[in-house]
């Protein structure tokens, strides 16, 4: 690789996380972080917090502080992990689904199930995102159970203090398994729709998903992560992950351990037992107790999973 081409790489590195505050198809794009900062002010009046406004929501500490830098470090080291690794990869989904379609031609013959191109849009939208929400479930639940995988997920788990950039606190091989998970389900539901609509799943296809991840991140996910306890009213809270059931998941509580896996549907940790509402919850603290310390730098998060499948 010459020197231009590195220069441009690094680049393209330390750049693709300063594109997410404007890329709509990312959680931190600055309207989501705008209507999330609006629904925190309701909270913030609705719960008379006795903690200052400026305190509440610029805290230094919060934004700047150790757990919050490990973030930020976690962000641009997972960009070059994006960029040199999964990139490349993603054209593999479209293998897959091709690969299905052609499997089920040569298998079942020429077919045309014979839906109209709105039918396709919405069951490939409910498909694509209850199945991916299942397996995310799944995979979720074994980092939390297999010691192995346990060890790299705790990266997300040592966040002290939480705000909308920790989502992006995963130690590399986490963000691998995550992404190979992605486009695989996507590429088999993709080459699914491709066989039984007879190849009309397109561009127009996409949008009802990208329609519905618009709702999940206009109405406030960012406040999954953050301190901002913004709950559902009682019942939704079994369908869908409330911003503040997601923070319980990240509580240093024992009772708290292993609950709350869902990623945006709830009906899953209802369905396992392994589901807490928001009401029989109190105050949080997030981290992984005792542990702190031994993760209280980027360094130390990037590393410790290595060294502690080694001991
Ligand atoms: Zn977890
Ligand atoms: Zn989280």
């Amino acid at each position: 690789m010459d020197f231009l081409k590195l220069i441009d790489l690094i680049l393209e590195i330390i750049q693709m996380p300063l594109t997410y505050l404007i890329s709509p198809n990312k959680r931190v794009f600055f309207l989501y972080m705008f209507t999330s900062f609006l629904l925190a002010l309701y909270v913030y009046y609705r719960t008379k917090e006795k903690s200052s406004f400026v305190h509440y929501f610029f805290s230094k500490t919060r934004w700047l502080g150790n757990s919050a830098v490990v973030d930020y470090g976690l962000i641009f080291f997972n960009s070059f992990i994006k960029v040199v690794i999964l990139s490349p990869l993603l054209i593999y989904a479209l293998y897959i689904a091709e690969g299905i379609n052609e499997y089920c031609v040569t298998s079942f013959g020429l077919f045309n199930i014979g839906w109209s191109t709105g039918t396709i849009v919405i069951l490939y939208t409910i498909t694509i995102v209850v199945v991916n929400d299942f397996f995310s479930f799944i995979v979720h639940y074994m980092m939390h159970k297999i010691p192995f995988l346990w060890e790299f997920h705790k990266i997300h788990h040592s966040a002290t203090s939480l705000t909308p950039f920790t989502q992006y606190r995963i130690h590399p091989v986490e963000l691998i398994l995550n992404n190979v998970r992605g486009l695989i389900i996507k590429g088999i539901i993709t080459g699914v729709f491709l066989y039984l609509a007879d190849g009309r799943v397109s561009i127009l296809t996409f949008i009802g998903v990208n329609v519905l991840n618009f709702l999940f991140y206009f109405f406030g996910a960012n406040l999954r992560h953050s301190h901002v306890k913004l709950k559902y009213f009682g019942f939704l809270e079994n369908i869908l992950i409330s911003p503040f059931q997601h923070q319980i998941h990240h509580s240093n509580e024992k009772e708290h351990f292993d609950t709350n896996f869902g990623s945006r549907l709830a009906i899953w940790d209802c369905f396992f037992g392994t589901l807490i509402k928001s009401n029989n919850v109190k105050e949080l603290t997030f981290g992984l107790g005792e542990e702190d310390k031994e993760y209280n730098s980027f360094l130390k998060n990037l590393i410790s999973p290595f060294k502690n499948l080694l001991k």
